[in-house]
Order: structure tokens, then sequence, then C-alpha cells
């Protein structure tokens, strides 16, 4: 029996699946970020069974599995339902999409443990017909703070964990053009609540049911509402990055993690095969998504090296410099039909003229306008048009180009183009 596919063009899902140019693209949600080994083999060896071999890691912390077909788009199902990663419908799938600390309920210095307050939300969240009318990319931040926080990331609603001389409470914040608006503070046991009833708001009164157009009436209201406290006692560090996300990571003790970091989020059905197998043989029991394109598993440190060992012999990335993960490149020519060039191909090449000039900054290199790697800016941006790419220098898809760089002469070109910062015309 094939697969009823309801397509649309855009937010993947499992229940909605997206096509592209290789095929249908399902999207796996796993629940609070984690995937036991068994299910992280068995849907690495679904890639290849149902679908091209191909997977992605998302910048939401999930997996897609690309090439699917609407004849192998059934049996997908049936194994994510045994694993109990298919929701019951697209709606309820679309609107869990929660991103928490990859290293929630392992990290020491974490303030909050995000779990059970994600799955308390999920739960909301799937009940709240309602809240189903909002848009597929409506997304939620649940930041507990720790050695890995999520900074920077953007979702329509962030509840962020903030502490002080042993209270801990949960600052909430709205998504706006220039970044993240804390509107208060409000009780960990409040929080999810406080989430759903911004949710409505967003919902009722933004013009295109996104945070970010929300109006400051509104925002007043749901403030007055929720009883935020907007105190600066417990206030936000708004410069609160990773040390280090790739590699070995101490956490206390003996214990630590390690993170695997896959160049272009793109890992193949084999690699991911065999990644399962080591992990497996270390007894490592889960391995947790994060939305920088990196995994994490928890070891004791007498076996993170061997697995570091493992991850590298299999092209994987442990080294937090390797300029590859410095590098967001779309899918391009042959996944794509809005491009003819290679982009993840070219950024290779690109990755050791990085190495080589010293190069220490961000490059973003896009099939097309479109830029569906990347909307933050990048220090170096190619944009793809006709065979040749446009420069921007800091700036998005939306900037203006600088010069003009073509890639049977990628190698000369990068590297004038890294170590001059001046304009590029080859
Ligand atoms: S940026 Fe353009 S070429 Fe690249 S994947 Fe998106 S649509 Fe395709």
């Amino acid at each position: 029996m094939t697969a009823a596919v309801e397509i649309k063009g855009w937010c993947p899902g499992a229940r909605r699946p997206m096509p592209s140019g290789d095929g249908l693209v399902v999207r796996v949600r796993p629940h609070g970020g984690t995937l036991s080994i068994q299910a992280l083999r068995e849907l690495a060896e679904a890639a290849r069974r149902f679908g091209n071999g191909q997977i992605d890691l998302t910048r939401r912390a999930n997996l897609q599995i690309r090439g699917v077909s609407s004849e192998t788009l059934t049996p997908l199902w049936a194994l994510m339902d045994a694993l109990a990663l298919l929701d019951d419908s697209a709606e309820i799938e679309a609107i869990r999409n929660i991103v928490i600390n990859p290293l929630a309920g392992l990290d020491p210095a974490e303030i909050i443990d995000m779990r059970p307050v994600a799955a308390a939300l999920e739960q909301h969240l799937a009940a709240d017909q309602t809240l189903h009318g909002l848009p597929a990319k409506f997304g939620f931040a649940l930041d507990g703070g720790g050695r890995l926080p999520l900074t920077g990331l953007a979702a329509d609603i962030q509840l962020k964990a903030v502490g002080r001389d042993g209270e801990r409470r949960m600052a909430v914040g709205l998504d706006r053009e220039d970044g993240v608006l804390w509107l208060g503070t409000t009780a960990r046991v409040d929080s999810v609540g406080a989430a759903m009833r911004l949710a409505h708001h967003v919902l009722s009164h933004s013009p295109t049911r996104r945070a970010v157009t929300l109006p400051s009436d509104a925002i007043d209201a749901v403030i007055a509402e929720l009883r935020l406290d907007a105190s600066t006692a417990m206030a936000i560090d708004p410069a609160a990055t990773a040390q280090q996300r790739r590699g070995l990571i101490a956490l206390t003790g003996q214990s630590s993690v390690i993170g695997i970091g896959v160049p272009f989020g793109r890992v193949d059905s084999a690699t991911l095969t065999q990644l399962a197998d080591r992990l497996a043989e270390r007894n490592v029991s889960e391995v947790r998504l994060s939305p920088w394109r990196t995994l994490y598993v928890a070891a004791d440190r007498a076996l993170a090296e061997r697995i570091i060992t493992d991850a590298a012999g299999i092209g994987l990335i442990v080294d937090d410099a390797d300029p590859l993960m410095r590098i967001d490149a779309c899918s391009g020519a042959g996944c794509c039909a809005s491009t003819e060039l290679a982009t993840r191909q070219h950024a290779r090449v690109l990755a050791a003229a990085m190495a080589r000039t010293r190069f220490a900054g961000t490059l973003h290199v896009s099939g097309c306008a479109k830029g569906c790697a990347r909307s933050a800016p990048a220090n170096v941006l190619l944009v793809g048009k006709g065979s040749r790419y446009h420069v921007v220098r800091n700036g998005t898809v939306r900037s203006a180009a600088q010069g003009v760089l073509d890639p049977a002469v990628l190698d000369v070109g990068a590297s004038a183009l890294f170590e001059t910062g001046e304009k590029v015309h080859v």
C-alpha cells in the first residue's frame, strides 16, 4: 500500500514530508532531543532501505531522512511508529517544535534540567488543538543553562533558566526582529503555562502568527496577565556561550561527554550505522541531538578517548577547531533543482583554504539566494547565481554583493578572499 502523502512545499515533517530534488525529505523529531543507540542504528538502516542513504542533522536538533518515495514512506512510518517517533497527526508533529540543551540532565553546571519541562510542554501542545493553527515553523527553545547554552538560537518563545543564591526561576522571552525580548521571570512550575499563554497571544494577536510580529500592546497585556517579575535581580547573561562543542568535554570526576560533529549536517547511512555500532560496543546507551550539527554521548573518561578515535576514524569531527564546523553549505546540485553549483564539494575546497590562511570566521556557501543553510550573517557568504558565486562580506543572502567568484578557480580565489578581506573578482 502507498502512503497518502500530504505534500507542502516547506518545513518537512514525517506526516508531511517535503519534496526535494532527491525525493521526499522525512523529518524525525526525537522527544527531548534524545535517541537510544538502537533507534539511531535503526534510523540509519532505514535511510538506506527507504531513502537514498543520506541523513541530515537539522538546526532544530532533528534528523531528516532524504530520498524517500511515496512507496517507501509507509514502511518508514511503521518503523518510526515502532520507535515511538511518529505522531498521530501532522499538526501534533508540527507544534512540538521544541529544542532543549543537549546535555540536559547530564551537565552539573546546568541551572534547570529542561527534559521534564519539554515533556510537559509537548503534552500540553498536543492536547491544545487551538494552537495547532500556529505555523509549522513556530518553535520553542528551552535553555537550562550549563556548558552548552542555547544562546543565539532563534525561537518564537524561549524559556531560560536563571538562578541566584540557590533560587531558580524561568525567564520568558519572545522572538523579535533584533533578538530575544525577555519579558520577565516566573516560577519553574508556572513556566509551561506561561509558554502556552504566550503562544495563544501570538496566535490571537500577531498578524503573521509568529512572535516577531506580536504588537507591543499585546506584549504588555501578556506580561500583566502572567504576572512576570521584570526585576533585574536574575538578569540573563547575554554573552553565555559554549567554550567548546566538539571533542572531549569534561563534566565532573570521571564523567564526560563527547561532541561528534557532522560536516554540513549531512551523514550517510553507512557512517551513521558504524557510529551506532561503535557506541554500542562502548556501552553507550543514548545519543543527544543539538542545533549545531553535533551529536553528544556520555561516557567515562576511560572510554571517551576510544570513542573519539572511533568517530574520527569514520570521518566525523571531534576537533573543535576544524574549519568544516564553521561552514554552512546547502545541499546544492544533485539534491536541489535551484542550483547547478556543487556547494558542499566547493565548501571542502574552501575549508582547506580557511585552514591554510588561518581564517577564523564563518563561511556560508549557498546555491541560490534562498539561503536555506543559514539565516544569520556569515563573515563570508557565497551566493550562487548561474554558474558563479556572488561574494558578500559580513552579511546574509539579502546583503549587497561585493564581488564574483568563479568555481573554476575556487582555490586561488578563496585564498584571496580569506587573506585580503577586500573585494574579489576572479
Ligand atoms: S539555498 Fe537554494 S540551492 Fe541551496 S538548497 Fe536552498 S533552494 Fe536549493
